[in-house]
């Protein structure tokens, strides 16, 4: 767990956070600041800055993230008219928060490019 690191303690249960799934080593909860019907945040339980500081271990949890992400999608029947997984890395994309996340954004359309 990182010093000062938002997404460690929600992590910890050390602040609140509306939880959709938790196992033990990720948890999912929904944004607080939505820009979409749905916008959930997937994160793991260790704590990796960027999308940049993956190694090839994180594999098989990177996997689960997606698995975690899908499987939110099915419950709200999301998957069908489709949804889009971001992850920011680094201010010029508008990453805020350095630990690792994955937004599952869906419940409307989407343009392309992104702004
Ligand atoms: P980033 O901009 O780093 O890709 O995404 C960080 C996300 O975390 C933003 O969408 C922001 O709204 C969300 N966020 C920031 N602080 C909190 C918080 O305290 N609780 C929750 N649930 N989400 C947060
Ligand atoms: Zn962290």
């Amino acid at each position: 767990m990182a010093e000062d690191c938002l997404f460690c303690k929600i992590f910890a249960r050390e602040i609140p956070a509306k939880e959709v799934f938790r196992d033990e080593e990720i948890v999912a909860f929904e944004d607080i600041r939505p820009v979409a019907p749905t916008h959930v945040l997937v994160i793991p339980k260790e704590h990796i800055p960027t999308v940049h500081d993956l190694l090839p271990a994180h594999a098989p949890m990177l996997l689960r993230m997606f698995q975690v992400a899908n499987q939110i999608a099915d419950e709200r029947k999301i998957d069908r008219d489709g949804y889009r997984l971001v992850m920011n890395k680094g201010p010029q994309a508008g990453q805020t928060v350095y630990h690792l996340h994955l937004h599952l954004l869906g419940g409307r359309a989407m343009a392309w490019p992104p702004g």
